[in-house]
């Protein structure tokens, strides 16, 4: 059985979160603080991670940071405050998706299986083997790598499915929407700007030079999209 930690000082919250994923096949650990959540994902390792932001002590930003330091685990985190900068802050961190208190169980289990599924190798649409070449960067879908010069690129699952959705349609113009659809089944408007902290993280870590973009264009007013000729420019620094 797969091992999910759920990370929530609130009691009776931790304890419904951890009932009902087991009832759907979850084997659950519960931790109620910060600095156990870090011990339990050094010393046995869960599949998934369930974190609150606000927990005594060490918070859940703070726990997310330390643990993407080492460990590729999914996470999910949960928020009381509708504050769109503690959820933008959380992805840029690193975090697979979130949730606002008060959440649907039921919606929680859909988006651990949404974040499960990116995580499998092959996921994409792509034919097996398939390996996308486009300028100097390749895309191997189903090791779920993107290559630059041969480099490997360090991108999130998100990322990558955002990478994948521009390179197999060079020069298409993607709006925030579009993009948020890539990788979240139920994207509403209220989510947009979350595309714009990946695409950020994207080009930091793809980017020669993230100030003047030379991969993934910003179109005015509408989107991105990925540059349509690659081959012209070079590695221009
Ligand atoms: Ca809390």
């Amino acid at each position: 059985m797969k091992k999910i930690l759920v990370v929530e000082d609130e009691k009776k919250l931790n304890k419904m979160i951890c009932d009902y994923l087991e009832a759907v096949g979850w084997e659950t650990v519960s931790a109620f603080d910060g600095i156990t959540a870090l011990k339990i994902i050094r010393d046995e390792p869960p599949e998934f991670v369930i974190l609150d932001v606000m927990l005594p002590g060490v918070d859940g930003m703070d726990v997310l940071r330390r643990l993407r330091e080492t460990a590729a685990v999914p996470v999910i985190m949960l928020t009381a405050r509708a504050e769109e900068g503690d959820k933008l802050m959380g992805l840029e961190l690193g975090a697979d998706d979130y949730m606002t208190k008060p959440f649907s169980l039921k919606e929680l289990s859909a988006r651990i299986r949404a974040v499960e599924r990116r995580y499998k190798p092959g996921h994409g649409g792509f034919g097996k083997d398939q390996i996308i070449e486009y300028g100097d960067l390749k895309l191997d879908p189903v090791k779920r790598v993107l290559l630059r010069l041969g480099q490997e690129v360090k991108l999130t699952s998100v990322q990558f499915d955002i990478m994948a959705a521009f390179i197999k349609n060079p020069g298409r113009v993607f709006t925030r929407m579009d993009l948020l659809n890539v990788f979240q089944e139920d994207a509403y408007d209220g989510y947009e700007r979350t595309i714009d902290v990946h695409i950020k993280n994207i080009r930091k870590a793809l980017e020669p030079d993230h100030s003047h973009p030379k991969y993934i264009e910003t179109v005015w007013r509408v989107g991105y999209k990925l540059a349509e000729d690659l081959s012209k420019e070079g590695d221009a620094r």
